[in-house]
């Protein structure tokens, strides 16, 4: 029975979702990860451990800090409960093998990534350079033939750059990010990623057309929709490429 170990994943994942909201909030401001205790933004009182269980204090506290019933945002509970899913996702699919291994890191990267992109529209070398260890960790263990992995990292990062280079429509970070991810991938799950991605971010850019919400600069920053992008391509990119070319041939 594989349930209790999925229930385990997804506590795991809502103990290290918590750690990323830490990571997501302090690191752009350059403010220690590892020394200060949690603290209410608004009042600056330190947050007591059994207020600190993921997910479940939010509901508990009902959205309030407990001191000065300043609103939580919301987002803590989401990226908890993202890293979960995204982590119980990953042992469902790959089960007990090294893949999850690479899978549950990756995860966490990408969750990361997106979540600064969002708030400052940059994405940090120091990630980029994780994900590519990851890389290499996979060319260890990938079934794929080297040379799928090597085209994998050009075949979107290359027109990319020569759009980029022509328009300047594009932000390096996302380049770098697909090269990378296209070297761990392989180039089916790669073009599965854009396609993805393109699909994302293409239908929330029409969204925004409609409403004529323009100003929120945020949501058009393609770097987020890239993130879940590779991280389905990286459960179930091959496949889907496969039942692709099958369906038309
Ligand atoms: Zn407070």
């Amino acid at each position: 029975m594989q349930l209790p170990y999925l229930i385990t994943i997804f506590v795991f994942g809502a103990i290290f979702g918590s750690f990323f909201n830490v990571v997501i909030l302090r690191l752009p401001k350059k403010e220690s990860i590892i020394h200060h205790s949690s603290h209410c933004p608004n009042c600056q009182v330190s947050i007591k451990a059994y207020d600190l269980i993921p997910i479940v204090s939010y509901f508990i506290l009902g959205g309030k800090c407990r001191n000065c019933k300043q609103a939580i945002s919301f987002r803590y509970p989401l990226i908890e409960t993202l890293t979960a899913v995204s982590f119980t996702l990953v042992y469902y699919v790959y089960g007990y093998t090294y893949f999850s291994v690479i899978g549950i890191l990756l995860a966490s990267l990408l969750i990361i990534i997106a979540m600064i992109d969002i708030d400052t529209m940059e994405i940090y070398d120091r990630f980029q350079i994780m994900i590519l260890v990851l890389a290499f960790g996979m060319l260890l263990i990938s079934p794929l033939p080297l040379l799928d992995h090597l085209i994998g990292f050009f075949i979107i990062s290359l027109p990319f750059y020569l759009i980029a280079y022509l328009t300047g429509g594009i932000g390096g970070g996302d380049i770098k990010l697909i090269a990378i991810a296209g070297l761990l991938l392989g180039f089916k799950a790669t073009l599965i990623a854009f396609f993805i991605a393109s699909l994302l971010g293409g239908s929330v850019a029409i969204y925004l057309l409609i409403t004529k919400q323009k100003n929120r600069k945020s949501l058009i920053a393609f770097g987020p929709y890239l993130c879940v992008g590779i991280y389905f391509a990286y459960l179930y990119g091959n496949q889907i490429f496969d039942w692709y070319l099958n369906f038309f041939s």
